[in-house]
């Protein structure tokens, strides 16, 4: 009895264990850290932003809006900003395409949030709306939701369908980033 109340109170994505370091060796080491400065546009406002490689884990912020340009709170792009993010940036980008309707998809908001903070100074994460924005989705023959796409100057690197915990998320950044 005591067993099988156990299992019913389990929830689905229970408290995650501590993220482990993180690094992201050929993607990012082989081209952006050879360059004395990088690009980043902000996913929260569209700036441009040219931040020294040394200061990248710095927790570096737009200069516009002073958010946090890499490691803070995954923003929700329009398509705009999603173009000009995925085409400008210099550190990878992982785009989580959701929608208020898909309960998976809220699930994973909190987990993709902690791999973004995990990330900081390595990746952008940020998120579209596929049902403000359709056409982006379509553009990218997105099916179901949640998808990720893992961006790198300007190409598709990778996709995923499904909710996932922060840990497998960093996995499989960290995975896919080391065949890049
Ligand atoms: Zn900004």
């Amino acid at each position: 009895m005591q067993e099988e109340f156990a299992s019913m109170q389990r929830q689905p994505f229970p408290a995650a264990a501590k993220i482990p370091p993180l690094s992201l060796p050929s993607l990012v080491l082989n081209k952006a850290m050879m360059e004395s400065s990088l690009i980043l546009p902000c996913a929260h406002c569209g700036q441009l932003n040219r931040v020294p490689s040394a200061k990248l884990g710095n927790r570096p912020v737009c200069a516009t809006c002073h958010q946090a340009l890499t490691g803070g709170k995954p923003a929700e792009l329009d398509p705009e900003r999603f173009q000009k993010l995925i085409q400008r940036s210099d550190l990878p980008v992982i785009i989580d395409f959701w929608a208020p309707w898909c309960g998976p998809c809220k699930m994973m908001a909190p987990e993709f949030a902690k791999a973004a903070a995990s990330l900081a100074g390595k990746a952008i994460l940020a998120k579209l709306n596929t049902q403000d924005y359709p056409q982006a989705a379509a553009q990218f023959g997105i099916s179901g939701i949640p998808t990720m796409i893992l961006f790198h100057k300007g190409r598709e690197a990778a996709r995923k369908s499904g909710a996932m915990q922060a840990p497998q998320i960093l996995a499989w950044i960290q995975s896919e980033s080391s065949k890049a």
